[in-house]
């Protein structure tokens, strides 16, 4: 058995290949920059008006002669002299001749003039072309999450695909003769399948696209041709069940059997003690403890991570803080205890309090929670007011 920390260390230096791929800005959503995208037009193309309002060529006086109306989208093909004034609109391009522009709000207009009453700077309300960015500049740097804003901004310098980091494909293998899809098939002895679902979900929300599904019977063989089938399609499998020591437990040495490379078994935990991960080829396994508690955390705090990692997210891990410990545990020194809790604020200080129904079978405090908090091996007794690192969930 062997501690979390190092269990995730081997994890880390299992890594995914990180893949890559052009896709459009709109595919590209929610992934990662895997190089330095540079801009392609000028941002403003052109010298614009920051107002709906006047272009004035500034004389004596504050009484201009309208020369014209320069609307968005219309090439400006007045030229302004001294004393004259053109309508102009916000976005629309300034004419030359234009020393500033000056709001609609502080100007009248009456028989073909326009009387400004404030003061007027030269350069006032324009947008000068490439006040933003120049062509060829580095408009956002490789490792960048593409967020709306983030996509927008590509859009607006003329870029419309980039090159990202594509997410892994996963597969799920579940295992378990008493396992059926829904309450209508429930016979004596059998429970429904929550881990499929489970599992999908976590996926899909750490940003994973391709999921394939695969449930077997505990049956050596025909969990043998399901993994092998889970491999083929995905670059990591995911194995729900038969990965601990019972008679009936088969995934362990099928996985061996199919030339899986054993990275580790068992970490020093609760829950998820019996978490296995191997390696084939390229691609990598996790063996997860059935138990639906103890797939989540090892989903969380080892899967999660590892996928996100190939996805180009720094950091790849979940949102880590320091709070205050509400109440007291005890717990089994030798054993890092992973408590599903609740985060609060208290006079805007973090506090973290564990929340009830810890057995690995209970999703019941999962669905409550909103954080792990990390008990760290060699304690028996956490006291109530002590510091602990906690995990947020997603
Ligand atoms: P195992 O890891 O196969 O020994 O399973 C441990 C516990 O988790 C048993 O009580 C199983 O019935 C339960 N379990 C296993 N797989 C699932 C699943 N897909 N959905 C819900 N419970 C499961
Ligand atoms: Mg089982």
């Amino acid at each position: 058995m062997i501690s979390v920390s190092e269990a995730k260390k081997i994890i880390q230096e299992h890594a995914l290949p990180k893949k890559k791929k052009h896709l459009s800005l709109e595919a590209a959503y929610g992934l990662v920059l895997a190089e330095d995208v540079l801009a392609c037009l000028d941002v403003p193309r052109f010298d614009n008006s920051a107002m709906d309002g006047y272009a004035l060529s500034v004389g004596n006086g504050n009484s201009f002669k309208i020369k014209g109306e320069i609307k968005a989208g219309d090439e400006a093909e007045i030229f302004l002299k001294t004393g004259d004034a053109a309508r102009i609109m916000t976005g629309a391009m300034i004419p030359k001749g234009t020393d500033a522009v000056v709001m609609r709000e502080v100007t009248k207009e009456a028989n073909g003039d326009v009387l400004v009453e404030a003061p007027v700077k030269q350069g006032d309300h324009i947008r000068r072309r490439g006040e933003e960015i120049r062509v060829g500049d580095v408009a956002l740097t490789k490792g960048k999450v593409l967020n709306p804003s983030a996509l927008s901004y590509l859009a607006s310098v003329g870029v419309d695909s980039a090159l990202v980091y594509q997410p892994p494909k996963v597969s799920i293998v579940v295992t378990g003769n008493e396992l059926v899809n829904s309450i209508e098939e429930l016979k004596p002895g059998q429970i429904i399948d929550s881990n499929t679902l489970t599992l999908k979900t976590a996926l899909k929300e750490a940003g994973i696209q391709e999921i394939h599904c695969f449930r077997s019977q505990d049956d050596p063989d025909s969990l043998r041709q399901t993994i092998e089938q889970a491999l083929s399609v995905s670059d990591s499998v995911l194995v729900s069940g038969g990965v601990s020591v019972g008679h009936w437990d088969f995934s362990k040495d099928v996985l061996n059997e199919l030339g899986m490379k054993e990275l580790f078994w068992r970490v020093a935990q609760k829950p998820g003690k019996p978490l296995l991960f191997g390696q084939k080829g390229e691609k990598t396994v996790f063996g997860l403890p059935g138990n639906p508690a103890s797939v989540l955390v090892c989903f969380y705090e080892y899967v999660y991570p590892h996928l996100r990692e190939a996805m180009g997210l720094i950091p790849s891990h979940l949102k880590t803080l320091r709070a205050s410990f509400s109440g007291q545990v005890k717990k089994r020194a030798h054993l890092t205890t992973f408590s599903r809790a609740e985060l609060f604020f208290d006079n805007h200080q973090p506090h973290v309090r564990v929340v009830p129904g810890q057995e690995s079978f209970r999703l019941g405090s999962f669905a409550q929670a909103n954080a792990l908090a990390v008990l760290p091996e060699g304690k028996e007794i956490v006291e109530n007011g002590e510091k602990v690192e906690v995990h947020l969930l997603p």
